[in-house]
């Protein structure tokens, strides 16, 4: 989604959870509409030198205004950020997992020839496909080449946005879309998947045989560019990619961290056991141990194939959710619950990020999300504190901190 990444940006979900919107209004830049045709005016040259038709150019680009709406909801949108417990609960609602199973079925057809081409399973797929737009029932409906030209155009992230415009102009070139029918959220995202043109263009499959690729209407074609996407990331055909397991109390919580990556058989004699309590299979498979809400809550192992959640999108919370709402579209148990682990808010982990960056380190700018940065900062803080070094901000750790600790 509009989580501005060069790669792919993921996600009508995300957006709330990623866009650090309001960075820059638009009197900041100096830009309003006003310059919008003489842009449009050379952006239609180069498009032309670009090799796209001037049938193309002449349909989408002929009287096009520039978008104040766009502009506004890309400055509109606050940074507010859930816990995966919140996230999860809201996500990974009953209807999702049983609907998920249900289309699986009903495409199972579609599913087979996708796992042999790909080898990526139904249940990865569909639990994005839940996420992105509700399998497809929420997919957006302004018109693309609108909001991406006035993107393009805006000051904020003009050449992420050059690209996808003459993506989006390049797909109608192929005959994938038209004008009218090329739709979605107002930050350029399309289909089923939400992609971004350029993914749109670039890893489109047209799979229903059609002879072309249409990320709207076809589940065939949507179902399949995923897979082939999914696949490109680097997924391991056949390999696992989450699970829940049990720790015990004793763990060291250092070695709990996605950088960090560790043979089972270890994990094992760690004393970490399968959901139902089963003993892990004492093997060389590596295997990241996750805690999303820190040491008491649910614990997850991440396999290799989980990497490709995070590049989808770069919200851990996201990435979790999605591979978890695979597992259980998949089988697995919900997981084990613990009530009550408190949640810093949003204005906490910048006052947190503020100390973090105070004592040197670098947790990137404060703008109250716990990505990676922060974590990875408040493990060595809590090493630092004898704290048990599970990267899950706690009040305590707040409060040492204000302490001055
Ligand atoms: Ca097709």
């Amino acid at each position: 989604m509009a989580q501005m990444r060069v790669s792919r940006t993921a996600g009508l979900a995300a957006i709330a959870l990623l866009l650090a919107g309001g960075a820059a209004s638009a009197a900041e830049c100096g830009k309003t509409g006003a310059g919008f045709p003489t842009w449009l005016a050379a952006f239609r040259q180069e498009a032309a030198a670009q090799g796209i038709s001037r049938q193309t150019i002449a349909t989408a680009l002929d009287g096009l205004a520039y978008a104040p709406d766009v502009v506004g909801a890309d400055r509109g949108q606050g940074v507010f950020s859930q816990s995966f417990y919140q996230f999860a609960d809201r996500m990974v609602a009953s209807y999702r997992i049983q609907k998920g199973r249900q289309l699986i079925q009903s495409h199972a057809a579609i599913f087979d020839r996708i796992e042999q081409q790909f080898g990526v399973p139904a249940p990865v797929i569909t639990a994005f496909w839940a996420l992105e737009t509700d399998f497809g029932a929420n997919m957006g409906d302004k018109p693309t080449i609108r909001s991406v030209a006035t993107l393009a155009y805006d000051c904020r992230r003009p050449e992420m946005f050059r690209t996808q415009l003459l993506s989006a102009l390049k797909i109608i070139d192929r005959g994938d879309l038209t004008v009218q029918t090329m739709r979605g959220p107002w930050a350029g995202e399309l289909g089923q998947f939400q992609f971004l043109p350029d993914h749109y263009l670039n890893y489109g499959v047209d799979f229903d045989g059609d002879g072309r690729v249409d990320l709207l209407r076809s589940d065939a074609d949507a179902l399949a560019s995923a897979a082939n996407y999914i696949r490109a990331l680097g997924w391991t055909p056949g390999q696992p990619w989450l699970e829940e397991v049990v720790v015990p109390a004793n763990l060291p919580w250092d070695q709990a961290d996605l950088a960090i990556k560790i043979p089972r058989a270890q994990w094992a004699r760690w004393g970490v056991r399968r959901a139902g309590g089963a003993p892990l299979p004492a093997d060389n498979a590596g295997a990241s141990l996750l805690l999303p809400m820190g040491r008491t809550g649910p614990a997850f192992l991440v396999y290799p194939n989980f990497d490709i959640y995070t590049q989808w999108n770069q919200s851990l919370v996201y990435a979790t959710s999605a591979a978890y709402l695979a597992a259980r579209i998949d089988g697995a148990g919900a997981f084990k619950r613990t009530p009550n682990i408190p949640v810093l808010s949003m204005k906490e982990v910048a006052d947190l990020q503020r100390l973090l960056n105070a004592r040197g380190h670098h947790v990137g700018g404060v703008d109250g999300k716990l990505g990676a940065a922060t974590r990875a900062a408040v493990k060595e803080e809590q090493i630092r504190l004898g704290l048990p070094a599970d990267s899950y901000p706690t009040p305590e750790l707040l409060a040492r901190l204000r302490g001055g600790a």
